[in-house]
C-alpha cells in the first residue's frame, strides 16, 4: 500500500494528530508534517513544545515545516465566517485556513493528499460531520482529506478509494472521550504530546474577555496579544490601559515588550511594574500609580514613573479603594 503516494500530515503536537500520522506512516504513505503554530498557542517554546514535535516527526523519520499564521489569523479572529464557539475560538475558519495553506503546499510539492487528526464529534463546534463538509467545501478538498481516527464514520476518501490506504485498517474513534487515543498511545508508544486536546488559547474564557476588550478597542495587534498572556490587565478609558506585573518574570515580559511611548510605572527596586499605554493625562497617570501602589508592599509608597527620559516621583498614600472593576 502506498507506495510512491506522498501526503501531508497536520500535526499540532497534540495526541490525536500523532497518532494519525503513525497510522499513516504504518500504511507506507511518505508524510510531510506541517505544524502551523499562531499567537493563541498554550504551549511556550520554553516547555518545548517545538523541539517534541520536532523529536515525533524525526523519530518517524517525517520532515517537518513549522508555519506561523500571524495577521491573516487575527482577521479571522475579527470576522470569522463560521463564527466562534463557546469563546472566541473561531475554529471552523481556523482549520479552513491551516488546510488551505496545506493545499497551497500539496499542489504546488506534488503531494497526493492531507491527514488530519480530526475526531468525529470530539469539538460541538468544529468537527461535527457538518463542519467537517464544510470544512472540505471550503478548502476545494473534498475527498482530500483523511481522518485516520474518524475514518470508518466518514464516506470514503480519494486515498481510501485508489487504495492507497486500506480502509481496514483506518479506525473508528468518535466523541469526546479520549479514552480510546490514550489505550493506542500506550501500544504506540506515543509518551510526550505537549498540547493538551482542549485547544488554544482563544478556548479559554478569561482570555477570551480580554481579546474581546482588546476588539472592542480596536487595539489587536501581535504585540497586544503577547501582553494578554501576562500581568493584571485595567482598563482605564477607552484609549488607556494599565498592565501590572505578577512576578518577577512577568516584569521582565512587560519591560521587554514596552514600547517607545508606553510609560513604566513601578516601586522603587521594580518588584512591582506597570506599564500604562495610550492616551495618558496628568489625572490618568496619577489612577494608574494608585494601582500599582496597592501591589507594592511596603509601608511607604513610593511610586516611580519612568516617561521617556523624565522620571517622577509620586507618594501615594495608603487606600483602601477597590479597583476590581476596571480590571479585564
Ligand atoms: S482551538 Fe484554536 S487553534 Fe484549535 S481549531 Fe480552534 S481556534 Fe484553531
Amino acid at each position: 500500500m502506498g507506495s510512491n503516494i506522498k501526503a501531508i500530515v497536520l500535526l499540532s503536537g497534540g495526541l490525536d494528530s500523532s497518532l494519525a500520522t503513525k497510522i499513516i506512516v504504518e500504511q507506507g504513505i511518505e508524510l510531510m508534517a506541517l505544524n502551523f503554530f499562531t499567537p493563541f498557542c498554550r504551549c511556550s517554546r520554553k516547555k518545548g513544545c517545538h523541539s517534541v514535535v520536532k523529536y515525533f516527526a524525526e523519530k518517524l523519520g517525517i520532515p517537518i515545516r513549522r508555519i506561523f499564521l500571524g495577521e491573516e489569523y487575527l482577521k479571522i479572529i475579527k470576522n470569522p465566517k463560521y463564527g466562534y464557539g463557546k469563546n472566541l475560538n473561531p475554529c471552523i475558519d481556523c482549520r479552513i485556513l491551516m488546510l488551505k495553506k496545506a493545499k497551497e503546499i500539496m499542489e504546488k510539492e506534488g503531494f497526493s493528499f492531507i491527514v488530519t487528526g480530526e475526531v468525529l464529534n470530539q469539538r460541538p463546534k468544529s468537527q461535527t460531520l457538518n463542519a467537517l463538509k464544510i470544512i472540505e467545501r471550503e478548502t476545494g478538498l473534498e475527498g482530500l482529506i483523511l481522518r485516520p481516527l474518524s475514518a470508518n464514520f466518514l464516506s470514503q476518501t480519494i486515498p481510501e478509494k485508489n487504495g492507497w490506504v486500506d480502509r481496514g485498517k483506518l479506525l473508528s474513534i468518535k466523541g469526546r472521550s479520549r479514552k480510546m487515543q490514550i489505550f493506542l498511545a500506550d501500544i504506540y508508544g506515543i509518551k510526550d504530546y505537549p498540547c493538551p486536546a482542549g485547544g488554544c488559547l482563544l478556548t479559554d474564557p478569561a482570555f477570551s474577555k480580554r481579546m474581546k476588550d482588546l476588539m472592542e478597542f480596536d487595539e489587536i495587534n501581535l504585540r497586544n496579544i503577547e501582553l494578554l498572556k501576562i500581568g493584571r490587565h485595567f482598563r482605564l478609558s477607552a484609549h488607556t490601559k494599565l498592565i501590572v506585573g505578577r512576578d518577577d518574570s512577568e516584569n521582565k515580559k512587560l519591560l521587554f515588550l514596552k514600547e517607545m511611548n508606553d510609560i513604566i510605572i513601578r516601586s522603587e527596586n521594580f518588584q512591582v511594574v506597570g506599564i500604562l499605554k495610550g492616551c495618558v493625562n496628568e489625572n490618568i497617570m496619577n489612577f494608574a500609580a494608585k494601582i500599582v501602589a496597592k501591589y507594592i508592599y511596603l509601608n511607604s509608597k513610593k511610586v516611580v514613573v519612568d516617561w521617556g527620559n523624565d522620571k517622577k516621583i509620586l507618594y501615594v498614600n495608603e487606600q483602601k479603594e477597590d479597583f476590581s472593576f476596571l480590571s479585564i
